[in-house]
């Protein structure tokens, strides 16, 4: 089966090198020296000031969500990963969602304003697929409204918005690290923010809430990364520069014999591109259900990214209804794409999807 991906796994013999000092120092967890290090160096690669690493994308949505004390509703697109409309539940707020501009697939920002109820606390898009946010216009916003602002930015490793790393826009960004992402920790992902105070927060809060060793200030949990995934995060970084070159190939390669029968997400023209999904859109759904049908007899697995629409998802109990993300979710199907990906695999996906249409 050709699957839609598959993780990086890095020079063994990096790896192992790393591996050997964790054996050595006996340090496996805990602010350890490499998940430190890591920090540092993603620090300056992304050029932000604080970088807290932390278990999974998903508790680095939810620790945010704490640490900046929100309530009530908060405005999320209904166009992404469950993660990030589960995490605001869990955290016992309501997701009111906003419907999405159906060619950037992000949150349409000109429709946010219309959903900000008195309840609402702050504003959690998601730079889709790599592809930033109008961020201007949602500053703005949270400006006139007194919002915070958190971005779930697990997309967008390496994406810059004029000259800015996009990561660096909004109160706090929120990245995932899983082995599934362009770049990778195994299971991973961190907070990340200019705010130095609120830094020292999460900090706190991933770690019991532990002020000092038998003091703690607040209820915090236990959302710490550990030396064997930021031994592969450093790996992972030091062949980022590779790992886009391939994706950007790949992907041109996709858009090239896929461009009369499909269309793209429209990118921001103020950012690079950081090739971290393939997404194609059909014109019809009835179109998707064919081409899907035949990728899967033919041993492909599409992913169909992003369905359900989060807004139509029970248990998240949100509120708002969005006929532009519907509409999308069930057009949209995500390619094969990753590091390792043939030409040949490329053919195959490329002359099935032809074939269906
Ligand atoms: C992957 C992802 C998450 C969750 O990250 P995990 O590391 O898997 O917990 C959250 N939001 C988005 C948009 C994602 O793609």
């Amino acid at each position: 089966m050709l699957e839609v991906n598959k993780p990086y796994l890095p020079n063994k013999e990096r790896y192992f090198n790393y591996i050997e000092r964790i054996y050595e120092s006996g340090w496996v967890t805990n602010e350890g020296p490499l998940k430190k290090e890591l920090e540092h160096k993603l620090a300056k690669y992304l050029e932000v000031k604080n970088v807290v690493l932390v278990a999974n994308g998903t508790l680095a949505l939810q620790v945010a969500i704490r640490a900046m004390g929100l309530s009530g509703e908060v405005v999320t697109t209904p166009f992404s990963f469950f993660a990030s409309s589960s995490s605001l539940a869990w955290q016992g707020l309501t997701p009111r969602f906003s419907d999405i501009d159906g060619s950037s697939l992000n949150i349409d920002a000109s429709k946010i304003g219309e959903s900000v109820t008195d309840k609402v606390s702050a504003l959690l898009p998601v730079h889709v697929f790599g592809n930033p946010c109008n961020v201007e216009m949602i500053a703005d916003i949270a400006n006139y409204f007194k919002l915070k602002v958190i971005y779930d930015a697990s997309h967008a490793f390496g994406v810059k918005y004029k000259e800015k790393n996009v990561l660096s826009y909004g109160d706090v960004s929120t990245v995932s690290f899983h082995a599934t992402k362009l770049f990778h920790t195994i299971e991973g992902g961190a907070v990340i923010t200019e705010d130095d105070a609120l830094a020292d927060r999460v900090r706190k809060i991933i770690n019991f809430g532990f002020s000092s060793p038998y003091n703690h200030e607040e209820l915090g949990i236990n959302a710490k990364m550990n030396e064997f995934e930021a031994a592969m995060g450093l790996c992972v970084l030091e062949e980022i520069d590779n790992i886009f070159s391939e994706r950007k190939r790949l992907s041109l390669y996709y858009k090239s014999r896929l461009n009369d029968v499909v269309s793209f997400q429209n990118k921001s023209e103020f950012s690079n591109e950081n090739y971290s999904y393939m997404p194609v859109i059909f014109d019809s759904e009835r179109s998707r259900v064919l081409v899907e049908e035949k990728l899967v007899s033919n041993n492909i697995a599409p992913r169909r990214y992003f369905y359900p629409s989060l807004d139509s998802i029970e248990v998240l109990r949100g509120v708002g209804f969005c006929p532009v993300s519907r509409d999308i979710s069930s057009r949209v199907l995500c390619l094969p794409f990753f590091v390792g990906l043939t030409q040949s695999d490329q053919d195959r996906v490329i002359d099935t999807i032809l074939g269906a249409l």
